[in-house]
């Protein structure tokens, strides 16, 4: 073991995938006991809990290894070629699978705690909804990402969580449904509504510029790296972009050649670079970097074709007839701190425990993710993995970076004195 008789108790408050793949790191690389707090079911998350069959993964099979150094572990256990896209749901059992061979593999070392993190208090213990805390000498924070923008329209039934269960099964097949937003939860939702085949009424998505998310090819080309060396500046960077684009004949080659690079890159530039990047360029980066899976846009194209889904370009807030609507479902992508976190993050923020980090998209952290508080000290026990990351890092939402970090975070953890044992 790395660190001899030495046991520290490390809490990871969430057990979605990012949740999941960082306990998974503490059993293996370390001797630490880990306490694991989750309301649900690990392995769940937004992206793979409420999956229905129809919802696939955007990225293919050999790209959803839980382990850096066994690319090939996901698709082995599905029994899947490493090409295709599987279905979400069955990522989140592979997420459960992954977590209980590491423990078993190292009984006695983690501990399932079901409920729901409040507020980190004075002490760093982890005070849980309702009674109860967990002392810990470090705690990780993978609760996830910012909340969707939230949508004030004046419309008697605006469902702001598209994942609820059944909500959008349950409304009327003949009556229009508005969808706030064109990226891939507006693309579920739409399959969600239209599913039984009994919907008469069309699925219209809007958003400001009214993208759709670009499609995977059914074979991945090979990584095609822009040459970045010389980029100076984000228009440099967009110039080498531009070029790669034109040797290669193939811009999602070069769109993943650069995936690690990007944050080196987005480190590198200026804040006003990051800003300019973030109001011009973040959206259709976006539609190029996280893709449908074939069949999925093949879907897509066919609910066009048949009127039942219609892509609009606009404003919803004076969008006309909304009354008209049997439901307005906010699909919109997360929303910015402080305004749009959940309810331990915003305690942590009101506490001075945290401060909000670059451009308002996550929490702020040091290279290693540990998290700053109001007053600028690095908080040495307080650690942050997953989409709160993102301002700080710019690629933080996917399982490679995930588990990168989750890797990265487990070697870094310190020993120091054991708090307590679990309360
Ligand atoms: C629809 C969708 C599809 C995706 N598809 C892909 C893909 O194909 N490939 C890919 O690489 N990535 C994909 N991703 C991205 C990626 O896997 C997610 O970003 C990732 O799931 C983030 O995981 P997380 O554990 O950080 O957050 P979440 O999934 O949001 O999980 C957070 C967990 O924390 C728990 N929690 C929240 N607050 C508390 C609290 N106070 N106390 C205790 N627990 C709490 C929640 O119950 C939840 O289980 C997808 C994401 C989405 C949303």
């Amino acid at each position: 073991m790395r660190r001899g008789a030495v046991r520290q108790t490390v809490a990871v408050v969430g057990g979605g995938c990012s949740g999941v793949l960082v306990a998974r790191e503490l059993l293996r690389c370390s001797d630490d006991r880990v306490v694991l707090i989750e309301p649900g079911e690990p392995g769940g998350g937004v992206a793979y809990g409420s999956a229905k069959p129809w919802h696939v993964l955007n990225s293919r099979a050999g790209a959803m290894s839980a382990a850096a150094d066994d690319p090939g572990h996901f698709a082995r256990w599905a029994g899947a070629a490493p090409a295709e896209f599987r279905p979400r749901a069955e990522y989140g059992r592979y997420l459960r699978a992954v977590l209980d061979e590491a423990v078993t593999a190292h009984p006695g070392r983690l501990q399932l705690r079901q409920g729901r993190a409040e507020r980190i208090g004075a002490a760093g213990e982890v005070v849980l909804e309702g009674g109860g805390s967990v002392r810990a000498d470090h705690v990780v924070l993978a609760t996830g990402g910012p909340a969707p923008v939230r949508q004030r329209l004046d419309h008697p039934n605006v469902i702001d969580d598209p994942w609820r269960a059944g909500v959008l099964e349950a409304l009327p097949q003949d009556r229009p449904v508005l969808l706030v937003g064109t990226g891939l939860t507006a693309v579920d939702a739409a399959l969600t509504l239209t599913a039984d085949g009994r919907r008469s009424a069309p699925v219209v998505a809007v958003s400001r510029r009214g993208l759709l998310p670009l499609t995977h090819t059914a074979e991945a080309a090979p990584p095609h790296a822009p040459a970045l060396d010389d980029c100076a500046t984000l228009r440099d960077v967009v110039r080498a972009v531009r070029s790669a684009v034109g040797e290669s004949g193939d811009w999602r080659a070069v769109v993943d050649g650069m995936r690690p690079s990007l944050d080196r890159l987005w480190t590198a530039f200026t804040a006003d670079e990051q800003d300019a990047f973030l109001r011009h360029l973040s959206r259709t980066w976006e539609c190029h970097r996280h893709r449908m899976a074939p069949e999925i846009a093949a879907r897509v194209v066919e609910l066009r074709s048949s009127g039942l889904l219609e892509i609009r370009r606009g404003g919803v807030a004076a969008w006309p007839g909304l009354a008209d609507y049997a439901a307005v479902v906010n699909c919109a992508g997360p929303g910015k701190l402080p305004g749009s976190a959940g309810p331990l993050v915003r305690s942590l923020l009101d506490s001075g425990q945290a401060q909000v980090g670059p451009h308002d998209l996550g929490l702020a952290i040091d290279p290693a993710g540990r998290v700053i508080a109001a007053d600028g000290r690095v908080r040495e026990r307080l650690w942050l993995i997953g989409p709160l990351r993102r301002g700080t890092q710019w690629e933080t939402t996917a399982v490679p970076e995930i588990r990168a970090q989750a890797h990265r975070l487990a070697g870094d953890l310190r020993p120091g004195p054991v708090l307590a044992e679990v309360a």
